[in-house]
C-alpha cells in the first residue's frame, strides 16, 4: 500500500482510499471511502461533494484510518457505521442481523402493490432482522398494523430500536420467537418474508460481507429450502381471505418455491424479478 502524499482533504482522501479498498477486495470502494468517511467526520454524503477542500485534522483523520483498517480487513461498512439505509430510511445495523438490501426493497414494492392506500389492515413479517421490511411497510401505509417476529432475541432487540428511532412503535410491534409460534391464531391480509435461503455448503456464505453476518439468517439446510418448507404450509393458517404471502428468493430457487406454494393450496402464484433480472420473490 503505497502512503498517501500530499494534503489530507476530503478529496485527496477519497480518491486514495476507494483505490485502496479497490485492491484489498471491496467492489464498491469509492462508496465505503464515502460512507466512512462521512462516519469519521459527521457529516452527511452530500457534505462531501459540497466542500471537497476541506482538511481533515488529527483526531479526524485517526478516526478516518482507524475505520479504512477495519474495512480492509474485511468488516461490513454498515457495521463499521452502525447503519444502512433501506426504502430511504436508515436503520441501525449491527453484527446480529442481517444487512439490507437492496435487492429486499422489490419485496416491498410487491407488497404495496397488495395492499391498497387507505384502508386498514394487518401485515405480519417473519424474520425481520433489523426490521427493515416492516418499517417500510408501515412507513407507506399509515393505516396498517404490522407484526415483526424474530428468533434471536439480539436481533429484534435492534428492530425495536429502529422503530422507536423512526416513530414507527405504535404500529410495528417486534415479538421474539420462531416464525408464527409468539402470533397465536392471528390472521393477517399480507404475510412477508426475507428467510434464510442460501444452501449450508455454499462459497456465497465465505465470501465478502456476508462472512460477516449471522448465518442463521442467511443458511437453511442443504439446498436452502429449509424455512420455505415450514413456512409455507402454516402460513396458509395465518392468512385472512384474500390474503397473500409474499417470501424472498434465491436467483434458482423460483420453480421450486412456486411448486411449493401451489402443493400448499395457493393459488395465483408467480415470480418476480430483481432489478439484476433475476428471480427474487413468490406471491401467491
Ligand atoms: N440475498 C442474500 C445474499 O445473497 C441472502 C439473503 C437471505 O438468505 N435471506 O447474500
Amino acid at each position: 500500500m503505497t502512503p498517501m502524499a500530499g494534503a489530507w482533504t476530503v478529496r485527496a482522501v477519497l480518491e486514495w482510499t476507494a483505490g485502496h479498498l479497490a485492491e484489498t477486495g471491496s467492489e464498491s470502494g469509492r462508496l465505503d471511502a464515502e460512507l466512512l468517511l462521512c462516519h469519521a467526520l459527521g457529516v452527511e454524503r452530500l457534505q462531501l461533494y459540497l466542500d471537497p477542500d476541506r482538511p481533515l485534522d488529527e483526531s479526524e483523520r485517526a478516526a478516518y484510518r482507524e475505520l479504512v483498517r477495519a474495512r480492509a480487513r474485511g468488516a461490513p461498512v454498515a457495521h463499521l457505521v452502525g447503519e444502512r439505509e433501506f426504502w430511504s430510511l436508515p436503520l441501525r445495523v449491527t453484527a446480529d442481523t442481517l444487512i439490507p438490501r437492496p435487492d429486499t426493497e422489490v419485496l416491498v414494492e410487491q407488497a404495496l402493490g397488495h395492499l391498497p392506500e387507505g384502508q386498514p389492515g394487518r401485515a405480519l413479517d417473519l424474520g425481520t432482522g433489523t426490521g427493515c421490511i416492516a418499517a417500510a411497510l408501515a412507513r407507506e401505509r399509515p393505516e396498517l398494523q404490522v407484526d415483526a417476529v424474530e428468533a434471536s432475541p439480539e436481533a429484534a432487540a435492534v428492530a425495536t430500536d429502529n422503530m422507536a428511532r423512526l416513530d414507527l412503535e405504535d404500529r410495528v410491534a417486534v415479538h421474539t420467537g420462531s416464525w408464527f409460534e409468539p402470533l397465536g391464531d392471528a390472521v393477517y391480509d399480507l404475510i412477508v418474508s426475507n428467510p434464510p435461503y442460501i444452501p449450508e455448503a455454499d462459497p456465497h456464505l465465505e465470501a465478502g460481507d456476508v462472512a460477516a453476518e449471522p448465518r442463521e439468517a442467511l443458511a437453511a439446510g442443504p439446498e436452502g429450502l429449509n424455512a420455505y418448507r415450514t413456512l409455507v404450509p402454516a402460513a396458509i393458517e395465518h392468512l385472512g381471505p384474500g390474503g397473500w404471502l409474499m417470501l424472498e428468493i434465491g436467483w434458482d430457487q423460483g420453480d421450486t418455491v412456486s411448486a411449493l406454494f401451489e402443493e400448499n393450496g395457493f393459488t395465483e402464484v408467480a415470480v418476480h424479478r430483481d432489478y439484476g433480472g433475476r428471480d427474487r420473490v413468490v406471491v401467491g
